[in-house]
């Protein structure tokens, strides 16, 4: 199972800002609750377009909310996700169901074959049926966070997520049809609830059991420990749910009383709040994402950077040069045009590490490597460090004597930095040493050559006692080693 903490409603533990928001709504919902218990017989209008309008939301609320959960079932594969989603697709099909075999919404006694008792038993296995879902939910949601302490994953099925939710969408549709039928083939079977809009007080009797069920739900979520924000929110959603079946149902007297038309209300609440909730998570994921891409892009910068830089002087790196000189090659051949490589190195620069130490060795190569940058002018000009204390210098479209120039003002601007060195056989400061090769247009070379004959040059510098820098021949540069 996908862990997903602190991405999903699901799976975020609730903060005490969102524990704060339930209980503020749960204490409004109270409020209004005890306010409208006084007068919930009241009679108001008989309007049954309330029926098909409130039921149309409920099911749109409803199916959305089921797709969501189903969704992110798909993702953290919790059975608990699996069972709230069938759970809301259940209410779903019994709003849809209860609205065609309501009494005067599309026929006088109701479509499908409806009798007067049809619809009140539709809305006992819709509001019956609700809890148990809610309480499987909490049940498979204790079970999945004992294993997600334990380390284990927790797989709903082996199969695909895609045939479990289909098998869940046929089981849900397969439980409605059968009470459908029941409530409406079987209708004789069954006890007289309501008799013309006044309840039965048979029908109390169940109506209390469906709302203790109700309440056995809320208990069951607000008995588990770590509760997520989606626990929160539910036990919200269950608390409309209750005041519902109170006013609509067990308080009230009969259809079209006020405590009905409230009640209603309370359902619509229920049925829409997680999809609020849920919706506001998505926009709160997007400017999340928003966030995230930001600074993905910006970490990628940076690691580029440091795969491609030197971490001391922040000079190009080895990688990054030859890449570099590759495609300054390439394109000096393709377009005909000069090349010129400088590759120089600190001279006696063990005998400095050995006597100033590896930390002033450093501070050495960093100065140096600056005195390097600061010579190339260029956009196209790249300074890099080549290896411990060598360096690079490519110069595309430079000709010999341009690129020697070159090679002398980096020579002197080191010997600006003035840094003693008083073991240096060459000078009584810092120097470096360097040999300066050119592409010719002539001559195929390939970077490897056009290092070998710089480094060959280096050589000669040395040989010929340090602090200079000299360049190869054309000629002899031709001949590649
Ligand atoms: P030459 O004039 O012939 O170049 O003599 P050299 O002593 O400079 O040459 P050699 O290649 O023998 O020594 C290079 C030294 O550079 C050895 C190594 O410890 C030192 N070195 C290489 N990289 C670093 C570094 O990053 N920091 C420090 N402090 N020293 C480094
Ligand atoms: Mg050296
Ligand atoms: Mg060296």
């Amino acid at each position: 199972m996908i862990d997903g903490q602190g991405i999903f409603l699901s799976t975020e533990l609730a903060s005490r800002r969102n524990i704060r928001f339930a209980l503020g709504a749960i204490f409004v919902s109270i409020v209004v609750f005890l306010a409208v218990v006084p007068f919930v017989t009241r009679p108001l209008a008989h309007v049954p377009a309330f029926i098909p309008a409130y039921e149309s939301a409920l099911l749109i609320c409803d199916l959305i909310t089921a797709v969501l959960l189903f969704g992110q079932f798909n993702i953290l594969r919790s059975r608990a996700l699996f069972v709230l989603g069938c759970g809301y697709l259940y209410t779903a099909v019994f709003a849809f169901a209860h609205a065609l075999t309501f009494p005067d919404v599309f026929s006088p006694t109701g479509w499908l074959g409806a009798g007067p008792q049809t619809t009140v038993w539709l809305y006992m296995f819709w509001h019956g049926g609700f809890p148990l879902f809610v309480i499987l939910y909490a049940h498979f949601k204790s079970k999945e966070r004992i294993a997600a302490d334990a380390g284990d994953a927790v797989h709903p099925s082996s199969r695909g997520s895609g045939v479990v939710m289909a098998a869940g969408v046929v089981a849900v549709l397969a439980i409605v049809g059968g009470c459908v039928l029941f409530a409406t083939l079987g209708r004789d079977m069954l006890p007289v609830l309501i008799v013309d809009n006044r309840f039965s007080p048979s029908l109390s009797v169940l109506l209390g059991c469906i709302w203790l069920l109700s309440l056995l739900a809320l208990v069951f979520l607000w008995s588990r420990r770590s509760h997520t924000v989606l626990d929160i929110w539910l036990i919200v959603v269950m608390f409309a749910w209750l005041a519902d079946i109170a006013l609509s149902a067990v308080l009230n007297a009969g259809r079209f009383d006020l405590g009905w038309y409230v009640g209603r209300a309370y359902g619509l609440v229920a049925a829409s709040f997680l999809l609020i909730v849920m919706l506001i998570e998505s926009g709160t994921h997007y400017a999340r994402l928003a966030q995230l891409s930001a600074e993905l892009k910006a970490a990628n910068a940076s690691l580029e950077q440091l795969s491609l830089h030197d971490a001391l002087t922040g000079l190009a790196n080895r990688r990054f040069f030859d890449a570099y000189l590759a495609a300054q090659i390439a394109i000096a051949r393709r377009h005909k045009r000069m090349l010129a490589l400088i590759i120089c190195d600190i001279d006696a620069f063990k005998a400095f590490n050995d006597h100033y130490g590896h930390q002033a060795g450093d501070e050495c190569i960093k100065q140096v490597a600056a005195a390097l940058r600061s010579c190339c002018r260029r956009p196209a000009d790249m300074a890099a460090r080549y290896g411990g204390e060598e360096f690079a210098i490519v110069l595309p479209d430079t000709e010999l004597a341009g690129a020697v120039q070159i090679a002398e003002t980096v020579r002197q601007a080191v010997a600006r930095l003035k840094i003693p060195h008083a073991h240096s056989s060459a000078a009584p400061e810092i120097s470096i040493s360097g040999g300066v090769a050119v592409l010719l247009r002539t001559i195929d070379f390939t970077p490897a050559q056009l290092i070998a004959a710089a480094d060959r040059t280096l050589y000669e510098a040395k040989d010929r006692g340090r602090n200079q820098m000299v360049a190869v021949q054309p000629e002899a540069a031709n001949q590649p080693a």
